[in-house]
């Protein structure tokens, strides 16, 4: 059994970039057979009434398969309709936040507000996952991006603005008392990981990482297709690459999430330029192939793809 705990499907107005039942055919070709989907859609699934829709969109047969994570703005009602929808739909997965801009309009970009979700959450008594992207938005340097030098992209969101974002997440679940696990997802910067590793003795917290991270460095920018490869967190230069690669090795990343986010091609090359690359493609490749030529061990591979999985959301998943 293999999950991916990061999929973007799109769907309803957006299917013409992928839909529920059309990822389910590239998991079944990557051996994934069960994955989450994120909730950046358009319009962004925060309330009762978007989950209920959106699960109208799984294939019946896949209804076993299929979990999404809800988004959590700053509002406390909102946060409270979002935790009574993990706790009654076994679908619903956790709670997603977007600490940084990245595609779509559902975000919490301010620390205060940030902090108001973790102290709603610790108030609630919420024991599940919040997810969190994290870029530091007063970090990010839009005005660097140049899409005539894509490589600028990855100047554009430097990796302090994730490594402070983590910093910022960590601090605000332990001195909220939030009491659930935080989830720091696609973590490109061993920095990061460390101070995830640190906040481990004291509190619940994992990430995840993507095949792209791993596999490539911010070169890739600087072919002809250099604007397919414009992802947030964007990649990072070569040493920081490496270092990432001797996280995974040294087993302190909980899973491997591909964030798959297809776009056309004619969307990415021209305007509106945009972020996201479609992994799932690279899925079995790399845990087949990739990983253990770098002498990652089959049982490592299994908590990875499954097993730290299964473990964070075992409620959901039995
Ligand atoms: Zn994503």
């Amino acid at each position: 059994m293999k999950i991916d705990p990061h999929v973007h499907c799109r769907d309803g107005k957006q299917s013409y970039k992928e839909t529920i039942a059309h990822a389910f055919m590239v998991a079944d070709a990557q051996g994934v057979e069960k994955f989450f989907d994120m909730p950046n859609t358009d319009p962004p699934i925060t309330t009762e009434e978007h989950i209920k829709e959106r699960l109208k969109l799984v294939p019946e047969k896949r209804l076993e398969d299929y979990y999404i994570w809800i988004g959590v703005t700053s509002d406390e009602n909102q946060i409270r309709e979002a935790v009574k929808c993990v706790e009654n739909y076994k679908n619903v997965v956790g709670l997603k936040m977007f600490a940084g801009k990245s595609v779509g309009d559902l975000t919490v970009l301010e620390k205060n507000d940030q902090r108001k979700v973790y102290k709603t959450l610790a108030g609630l008594g919420y024991k599940g996952v919040i997810a969190v992207h994290c870029e530091k938005e007063s970090l990010i340097k839009g005005e660097l991006w140049d899409p005539k030098n894509p490589v600028t992209h990855s100047k554009s969101r430097p990796k302090r603005a994730e490594i402070k974002s983590v910093k910022d997440q960590i601090e605000l679940a332990k001195k909220t008392g939030f009491a659930g696990t935080l989830h720091i997802c696609h973590i490109t910067c061993p920095e990061s990981v460390e101070s995830v590793e640190q906040a481990r003795k004291e509190i619940s917290v994992t990430c995840g990482v993507t095949p792209h991270h791993v596999l490539w460095d911010q070169k890739m920018q600087k072919r002809p297709d250099g604007l397919l490869y414009k992802m947030n967190p964007p990649l990072r230069d070569k040493k920081t690459v490496a270092g990432l690669l001797e996280c995974v090795k040294s087993g302190k990343i909980d899973w491997i999430e591909t964030d798959y986010a297809p776009h056309p091609v004619g969307e990415k090359m021209f305007e509106p330029f945009m972020s996201g690359y479609p992994s799932l493609y690279l899925y079995k490749d790399f845990v087949e192939n990739f990983l253990p030529s770098i002498g990652v061990s089959k049982e490592l591979i299994e908590k990875m793809t499954y097993g730290n999985i299964a473990r964070v959301f075992e409620n959901k998943l039995k």
